[in-house]
């Protein structure tokens, strides 16, 4: 007995470090927008805490973070309750994961309705934000926040030049909410840089708390001077009903005068791999930077059908990319043996 009480308590205390890991640095990316770990650093921890959790389910902390989303915003904006609460995406990493998160999906669905289309979007590396639109009038952008609340940056949004603040084909619709996200494209991000160090002000550790940084700022004559754009990937009230799949709610959103990125319909895992396969090559020259692919169960139907698990849809996945920065890394501990 006295060999398990020490062993849970070795467990325990690495649960412990590994949460106290998360929330520091979720902390420092979420609230300050100035993170001190790499994204595939801190994803491996999140990993290594989420691999214990299954293995000791007796033992999962009560304020574990592994099903927080984002976290709680500064108390400087406005706080907005979501109608919705605003997800995140679960995770694949490579083939085999992508294979294991379609048969999950089947396993969900009768037989008649297995092997659904899916849809991929590009996974943009910036920051969601909620927009509402009143009979067409742009009246409200919140961020993602925790899930549940976010920050009103509704006066910041106005200034992105993109952003359409008149929808003069929604103007019969009450209530329109759309979800997207808002990023700088890596040359704004690189000049801003470049003026920064000009100047000695901060500089930013990528484009994407670039992005977070200046749609956060208090006084919106700054976020005005920095290039940011935004791309809408879904419909959340609102939606014509005649529309019945997510790649026909992102033309619709296109014909609307929203920024769509690439959206590409494919049948199985395999068209899957060979798309993500070819974004992977054009990477470099896109004019913004991306993560990954996403995902998505294309009939809105079987979404609603799929529905929420408590973090991220069942419906839909990140397909992430494999971590330019961590090879970087490990050739120059290998080299520097
Ligand atoms: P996520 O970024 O992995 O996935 C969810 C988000 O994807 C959505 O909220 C949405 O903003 C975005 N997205 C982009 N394109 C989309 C599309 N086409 N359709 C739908 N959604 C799309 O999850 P997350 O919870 O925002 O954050 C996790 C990420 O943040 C990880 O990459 C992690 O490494 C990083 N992070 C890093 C640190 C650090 O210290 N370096 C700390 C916290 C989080």
């Amino acid at each position: 007995t006295d060999g398990s009480v020490v062993n849970s308590t070795e467990i325990v205390s690495r649960m412990r470090t590994l949460i106290e890991t998360i929330m520091t640095n979720n902390y420092a990316y979420y609230v300050l927008d100035n993170p001190t770990l790499e994204d595939s650093e801190y994803d491996q921890v999140r990993r290594t805490l989420l691999e214990l959790e299954e293995e000791y389910p007796d033992l999962v902390q009560p304020d574990s973070p592994i099903n927080q989303v984002g976290d709680v915003p500064l108390s400087a904006f406005t706080q907005v309750t979501h109608d919705i609460p605003m997800l995140s995406l679960g995770n694949v990493f490579e083939y085999d994961d992508l294979r294991d998160f379609m048969r999950r999906v089947n396993d969900r669905l009768s037989v008649s309705q297995q092997n659904p289309e899916y849809e991929m979007e590009l996974k943009l590396d910036g920051l969601a934000v909620s927009l509402k639109y009143e009979h067409g009038k742009f009246v409200q952008a919140v961020t993602r926040g925790d899930g549940q609340t976010g920050e009103d940056i509704t006066q910041n949004a106005k200034t992105i030049r993109n952003l359409p603040l008149w929808l003069a084909d929604a103007a019969d619709i009450e209530l329109l909410e759309v979800r997207g996200e808002v990023l700088m494209p890596k040359a704004g991000f690189e000049r801003l840089n470049r003026l920064a160090e000009e100047s000695e002000g901060k500089t930013f550790a990528n484009p994407r708390n670039a992005a977070a940084g200046s749609l956060r700022q208090l006084d919106s004559s700054v976020a005005a001077s920095r290039p940011l754009a935004f791309y809408v990937y879904s419909v959340n009230q609102g939606l014509p009903e005649n529309i019945e799949t997510q790649s026909d709610a992102l033309a619709w959103l296109k014909t609307l005068g929203f920024s769509v990125s690439a959206v590409e319909v494919i049948k199985n895992p395999r068209e899957a791999q060979a798309y993500y396969e070819s974004v992977i090559e054009g990477r470099s020259d896109l004019p913004f930077e991306i993560d990954g692919m996403v995902i998505k169960v294309n009939s809105l139907a079987l979404q609603q059908q799929l529905g929420f698990l408590s973090r991220e849809p069942r419906w839909a996945t990140a397909y992430k990319f494999p971590a330019e920065t961590v090879m970087t890394r490990l050739h120059a501990i290998e080299w520097q043996v």
